[in-house]
């Protein structure tokens, strides 16, 4: 499986489907797994590094959203202890997100070694701004709506390092599966963070490249923004030159038409 990014403290796999990452934190004593994911053999692959690199360690898995891609490897770590939202908790449609893996699965004839469920979250972060201390080390997490209900960000400041789940990627526009103000709101909340936390240099996206520097992080908040003013003024049927040109400078993919479409019917 392809490791893109690894420094001290902070691994970052990534699955061949969709450039989406799974993150393993060294806190010492203990390990944060973040969102493992998509093909059994990667699912296994991160596992395995897990029990080869960290046998002693405390293992907490953490679910940046409860998009299906995102909780598919939770039952490859029944020892962990689950950290979620609380809207995560909530949801009303877990069935239906089960459902999604189940039927990719059938789509594509994969059998898994662990059985699919829906997270049981042990330490449920609540929908204000919160906290916690593990061995010591503050983990701090913000409500991140827009794309989903029920996404975390989660910042590290000791590690420098904030996860942005479904947000902030270089290869995809923002797709806005809740609602455009909630969506906009987290990208205020995002540019207040980075103020906040100037200690902060690596920021890793669900999908894409970890951003290294602060400018890639500053400029990833600037371009999403652009991108939801201009959604304002789109009409499905013709794309703007402008929308076209900044779509295409995430990614030149047709499929980032259609999201954009959908984003527009989401604003009617
Ligand atoms: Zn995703």
């Amino acid at each position: 499986m392809k490791i893109q990014y690894t420094d001290t403290h902070i691994t970052v796999f990534e699955s061949s489907l969709y450039r989406t990452t799974s993150t393993l934190i060294d806190l010492g004593r203990d390990l944060i797994v973040v969102d493992p994911n998509w093909l059994p053999v990667e699912v296994q692959f991160i596992s395995k590094w897990v029990n080869d690199h960290y046998p002693q360690h405390q293992l907490y898995l953490f679910f940046t959203h409860s998009d299906f891609d995102h909780i598919m490897g939770y039952q490859a770590f029944p020892n962990a202890k689950v950290l979620a939202s609380q809207a995560l908790v909530q949801n009303p449609n877990k069935e239906s997100i089960l459902q999604q893996i189940v039927d990719f699965d059938h789509e594509y004839y994969i059998t898994r070694p662990y059985p699919i469920l829906y997270p049981e979250v042990d330490i449920v972060v609540p929908e204000h701004d919160f906290s916690i201390y593990i061995n010591e080390i503050e983990i701090l997490f913000f409500k991140a709506q827009g794309h989903v209900s029920d996404g975390l960000f989660m910042i590290i400041p000791a590690l420098h390092l904030w996860v942005a789940g479904d947000y902030l990627s270089n290869i995809e526009i923002p797709f806005i599966d809740h609602d455009y103000h909630a969506y906009w709101d987290t990208i205020t909340t995002a540019a207040i963070l980075f103020d906040q936390f100037d200690d902060i240099h690596i920021l890793i996206p669900g999908h894409g490249d970890v951003a290294t520097e602060r400018t890639e992080i500053k400029d990833r908040i600037s371009k999403d923004k652009r991108y939801l003013e201009l959604l304002k003024k789109e009409d499905v049927e013709h794309p703007s030159l402008d929308a076209l040109a900044l779509i295409r400078s995430y990614q030149n993919n047709p499929n980032l038409i259609k999201a954009h479409q959908k984003n527009i019917m989401s604003l009617k």
